[in-house]
């Protein structure tokens, strides 16, 4: 009983916070994420809007309640233990290389690609499930309530916590899949976090920005559009590599009455 109460804290705390340095640490890394979104957006001036944000469409803004407030406050405190938890690996881990000298192809590079794979080859067909019609209404609807996300993070985030602590915990079997098949060096890891906080940012800030190197299609913004639009395709969250294996890829269409009716 002792030790599954050791564990049930070390699950939620484990770095044996005091609560005002849980709660510091909270506001810390919300104001450090509002400030990434910030710089995001800035830099995005450079980017084209994708082409769905002209017209009338740019006007379909929804407004956010109570309830999206309650949803971002508990992600929030899950998104700080699972970083806790990550950090803690970064530090501790016997798995994870930690000096600049043990950096190489394999742990490194090669590891940050094939972690961004595993994450998506976990998250897509996860998130198809999410969208079966006896569980829909139920978690993921309230991601789609907006048709054309607009907010970046914020509309990242605003996710039911079922979601959010589904979505932490593949990343998290990802990781270790990644780190027992390749290795990993922590700045894999602390790289691989920084591309899903501003990728998830993009993809829900309508700006046009696509990745695409050896074939594969790494990272695109109209893609995660398109699933907002058509929410029986694009279920990945970074590479379409598992939708076009699934059979649920579809490209961007411009001119969209279907999806302008939803919204
Ligand atoms: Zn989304
Ligand atoms: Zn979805």
């Amino acid at each position: 009983m002792e030790q599954l109460l050791e564990y049930g804290s070390f699950l939620l705390n484990p770095w044996s916070l005091t609560f005002p340095m849980f709660v510091a640490i909270v506001i810390v890394k919300e104001a450090a994420l509002q400030l990434t979104d910030f710089c995001v957006t800035c830099a995005c001036q450079c980017l084209k809007p994708l082409p769905s944000r002209t017209g009338t469409r740019s006007l379909y803004k929804n407004k956010l309640d109570n309830k999206d407030a309650a949803f971002l406050a508990i992600n929030s405190l899950i998104e700080t233990i699972f970083t806790g938890h990550l950090a803690h690996k970064l530090w501790y881990s016997s798995w994870i290389e930690r000096s600049f000298w043990s950096l190489g192809i394999l742990n490194g590079p090669i590891a940050l690609l094939l972690l961004i794979l595993f994450n998506d080859m976990l998250y897509a067909p996860a998130h198809r499930l999410l969208h079966h019609p006896s569980l829909y209404a139920y978690i993921h609807k309230h991601h789609h309530r907006s048709v054309y996300p607009f907010r970046g993070n914020i509309d990242a985030r605003n996710e039911h916590p079922i979601e959010q602590l589904i979505a932490m915990s593949l990343w998290m079997i990802a990781v270790y899949m990644t780190a027992f098949s390749v290795g990993m060096h922590a700045a894999c890891l602390a790289g691989h976090l920084t591309l899903m906080m501003t990728g998830a940012s993009l993809n829900h800030a309508g700006f046009d920005l696509e990745i695409r190197f050896l074939g594969v299609d790494w990272y695109s913004t109209a893609a995660h559009e398109m699933h907002h639009r058509r929410p029986d395709k694009n279920f990945a969250q970074f590479t379409m590599f598992w939708d076009k294996l699934m059979g649920t890829y579809i490209p961007y269409i411009q001119e969209d009455e279907k999806a302008d009716k939803a919204n």
